[in-house]
Formats: structure tokens, sequence, C-alpha cells
């Protein structure tokens, strides 16, 4: 039990991105509250925000095809690809507050203007992407975007792409220049480092292992200090479980009646890094192609310039893979583990339901370095193995759940934000559209968690989210200010340039 002296005002469990933001945020909004860090490896941002462990596309619609889907009268809905944009322009917004006000620095650490293209073959595939064209491109959200099937466009747009290619089948693509490339571990160790300066106290090394709520209504967290070996008790009025793949199992020790019957599915990535500097510069945009029959679509393969640790770099997949773990670091003991009374039913649903998807799984991790680099001539005619190294990504933990529309052990592809019904608690789950939205999500938690205190906090939220509360489709001004002030604070191009 708690010997009384480890009280805290909010538990933060995780040192990702969305630990990191929600941290960042109630600093700004109480900097009085004390606020504690559970991390149980040595350094922040090291599991899915690590920028190895991830795409790092700033996900806004700008070329995804899996968030513009064709309905059955053959129009395009661009429902989602809206939401997703609108969530995106929350954290460009806290991002440009950051700078500005000195929170953190060198932007071009973490954020690098990119161009986001979609690339499709066929006559099919390219009647869809004009439909989708014409669909965003009349959009305040989506204005600039170009689209193409000349090969002598496309060869200007993307030269390592067109070269080589014998292929009869035409092409086209879409264009939007001002998408981004974000570096979300550098961003995450950036918010830390500031979190630690307004003494957010960190502990590394510290292993979350049991929440369990007090009589006096706080939660206590049990801890294994990983260095010294020793269990630790701390409480807190309010704990964010943002440990990742890892929170499924936090969320079930808290015993909340909105944790169960809910599942998790792991699915792993492995992504092809280039080596060779000449074709790194051959290449310049994130473009993304049309998931495979059967993928999920969070393994719609891309080739993707990225910008880690200043340098140009250029990556390919993520293919997609089964692994038990729930985290890249976690035991091979997660799924199973993960089985409760409370959620088998839910989990054996969504097994026999999901049986292609499995099975098209475990095809993938089967795949060889081979197989995998001829899945990138797709993209690249003469790309040579022996240029490309394989790096394992991230895990990212779907969540299962039972839904109306869906029926029993339903598989989500999004975010799902579980909070006690007193705002005490906060699980966040799911990884897509990740960590682009981590804004959009830790409002979101700020309004389900904290109702009492959100009248007195607007003036503060519009001042580091000038759109806080206003749909952006309804105020296209205020799109045109988010990105001149985003072009002056981060150094991202204006609509247009
Ligand atoms: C292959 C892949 C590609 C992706 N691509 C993109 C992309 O292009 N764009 C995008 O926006 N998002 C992308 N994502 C998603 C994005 O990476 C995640 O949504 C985001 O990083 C999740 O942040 P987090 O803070 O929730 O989790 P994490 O970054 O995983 O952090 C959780 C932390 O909690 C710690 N932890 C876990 N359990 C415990 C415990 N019991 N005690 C103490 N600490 C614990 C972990 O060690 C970890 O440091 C991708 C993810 C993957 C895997």
């Amino acid at each position: 039990m708690s010997n009384g002296e480890n009280k805290t005002d909010v538990i933060l469990i995780g040192a990702g991105i969305m630990s990191a933001t929600l941290g960042t945020f109630l600093k700004e909004l109480v900097p009085e509250w004390k606020v504690t860090v559970f991390e149980k490896l040595d350094s922040a941002g090291e599991e899915s925000s690590n920028e190895w462990n991830n795409a790092g596309t700033g996900h806004s619609a700008l070329c995804e095809l899996n968030y513009t889907n064709e309905k059955p009268d053959g129009s395009i809905d661009i429902g989602k690809a809206i939401k997703v944009n609108e969530q995106f322009q929350l954290s460009l917004q806290f991002w440009s507050y950051l700078v500005k006000s000195g929170l953190i620095h060198n932007p071009q650490d973490f954020i690098m203007q990119l161009p986001h293209m979609s690339l499709v073959e066929g006559e099919q595939n390219i009647t869809f992407l004009k439909k989708r064209f014409e669909a965003l491109s009349t959009n305040p959200l989506f204005q600039g975007m170009q689209i193409s099937d000349d090969p002598e466009k496309l060869m200007e747009w993307i030269p390592l792409i067109m070269e080589g290619r014998t292929s009869k089948e035409p092409v086209a693509a879409t264009k939007i220049d001002y998408g981004t490339d974000v570096n979300f571990g550098a961003l995450t160790r950036m918010l830390f480092e500031h979190l630690e300066s307004k003494n957010v106290e960190m502990n590394y090394k510290h292993s979350v292992k049991d929440i369990k709520r007090t009589d006096n209504g706080l939660w206590e967290v049990k801890v294994h200090n990983n260095a010294s070996g020793r269990i630790e008790y701390h409480t807190a009025k309010f704990v964010f479980i943002g440990g990742g793949g890892g929170s499924l199992h936090l969320l079930q020790k808290t015993g909340i009646p909105e944790g169960k019957h809910i599942g998790g599915f792991p699915v792993s990535g492995v992504f092809l890094v280039c080596n060779n500097p000449d074709v790194i510069a051959q290449h310049h945009a994130k473009v993304y192609g049309k998931a495979k029959v059967g993928a999920p679509p969070m393994s719609v393969p891309h080739l993707d310039t990225r910008f880690i640790d200043n340098k140009k770099s250029l990556l390919f997949g993520p293919f997609a893979g089964f692994s038990p773990k729930f985290l890249k670091t976690g035991s091979m003991l997660d799924l199973v583990t993960s089985v409760k009374p409370n959620n088998v039913l839910t989990m054996l649903a969504a097994g026999a339901k999901e049986m292609s998807l499995t099975k098209y799984l475990v095809e993938q991790v089967m795949l060889s370095k081979e197989k995998r680099v001829e899945e990138l001539r797709e993209f690249i005619p003469n790309a040579k193995s022996e240029d490309w190294d394989s790096v394992v990504a991230g895990q990212r933990v779907q969540v299962i759940k039972d839904t109306e529309a869906g029926g029993k052990g339903t598989l989500q592809f999004g975010t799902e934000v579980i909070t006690a019904t007193d705002g005490s608690i906060a699980a966040l789950l799911g990884a897509s559209p990740g960590a682009s939205t981590a804004v959009h999500v830790m409002i979101e938690i700020l309004n389900k968690c904290f109702p009492q205190h959100m009248k007195e906090w607007e003036p503060k939220l519009k001042e580091m989210v000038p759109s806080y509360g206003l749909p952006l489709m309804e105020n296209p001004e205020l799109i045109t200010e988010i990105h001149a002030s985003a072009a002056e604070t981060l150094g991202l191009n204006e609509f247009g340039e």
C-alpha cells in the first residue's frame, strides 16, 4: 500500500508522444499540478513513437487512399479524409504554439515539408484516383492538389519510380506539396525535455505493474523500479495510461467496466531502408499506393523520403506481419495474457472473423528479403537488393470490440479513448492515424476527464490551438491562417507555394 509520501496530481504511464502531448497541455493549463511519469525503458520515445518504428507521415489524408472509399454508387466518400485532415490541423497549431512560445526549438529537427503523393496503376484505379481528385481538390483543406497521368510529368515528379518501368499498364498520381514528414521520436524527446524543465518528475526504468482504486477515490499505481528491483506505490487523482501497446494490459488491471469486453490484435511491421546515397537523392516525396486485396489498411505500401537525424533517408513499407508481442520490447505472452473471462468471447469471435487477415499477416512475416524487394520493384523497377536493408518497425495493437455495425469481436483500425465515468483515469488504445492526431486525442481526453475545468481553460486552449472548438470546414479563413502560422514558425510552405 502507498506510504502516503508518493502523492501526485497526475500520473502519466509511458513516455511516448501521447503522454508527452497530454503532459505539455496540462503543464500549460495548470502549471501548479504535480505530474509524474513512469516509463519502463531507459529514455523517452523508444517504442512506437521512435522515428525508426513508425513511418513519420503527418497523416492529413493528402495521400492515403484508404481514407477515401468508393461508395456503392461509384462516388467517393471524403468524410474520413476531412476528419483526419482537420485533426492534423490541430497538431500543426499546437506545434506552432510550442515553437512560438519557446517551449521547444529547432522545428526542422522534427518536421519537414515533403510532397504527399498517391500512385496507382491500371485503368480502374486511375478512374478511382480521378474521382477522388475531383472530390478533394475543390475542398479548402486539400487545395493545391495536382493530378497527372502524363509519363513526362510523372518522370519529373517521381523519376526513381518511373525509370525502367516496362509494364504496359497506365500510371497516374496526385501530388500536394505541403505534406509533411514528422520525426515523432525527436518531438517526443523535445517535449519531455521541456516537461523536465517544468519540474515534471521523469522516472525511467520504472514498469507499472498494477493500478488500483483506493478507498478515497484516488488511483494507486504499483511500480517496479527496474534499476533497484524495489516496488514503489504512488497515488494520483488522475492517471493517463499512455503505454502504447502496453495500455490494454494496464487498462484491464484498473477493473473499470469501460475496459471490459475489449481485446487487442498485434500487427508488426518491417521497413526496407535504402543504404545507397545516390538512390536516396533521386526521390523526394511520400508516395502511397493502394493496399493489396486482403491487406489491413495500415499496411498500404509507401515509398518515403524521411528526415532522420538531419539526414535524408528512403524507406519502403511497412510490411505487416504477426507477432504476439504488444510492444516491440514486449513479451511473447502478451496476446495470451490479454485474454480474460470478460473478453474471451469477443476475442474468439474476432479470431473466427479474421482468419484471412491472420493468414495474410503470417504469410507476410514469412517473406524473405528478396520477396520484399520484389514488392519494392512495383515502386522502383530498378531496385537492387544490395541497396536495401530490413529494419523491424514498431508494434500496433488494433482494438477488438463488439460493435453494433460489425457485431461481436470486430477489429477496429482507429484509436479508442477509454475513460472511467468519473474521468479519473483514461487509456489510449489503437494506433491509427496515430501520432499525427495526438493533439486531437488529448483534447478529447481533456474534455472527457476535466469537464469542470474546460470553461476556465478555454482561453488558454484557444491560445494554444486557435481553431479549438471550431469546425474548419465552416471557417475556411482559419485554414489559411493555420498554414501561414505554420509557415512562419515551423518552416513549412503556405498554400500554393
Ligand atoms: C509501423 C508503424 C508505422 C506507423 N506510422 C505512422 C505514421 O506514419 N504517422 C503517424 O502519425 N503514426 C504512425 N504510427 C503510429 C504511431 O507510431 C503511434 O500511434 C504512436 O507512436 C503511439 O504513441 P504512444 O505514446 O501511444 O505509444 P508509444 O510511443 O509506444 O509509447 C508508449 C510507452 O509506454 C511504455 N510502457 C508500456 N507499458 C508500460 C508499463 N507497464 N510501465 C511503464 N511504461 C510502459 C513503453 O515502453 C513506451 O515507451 C505508426 C506505427 C507503427 C507501428
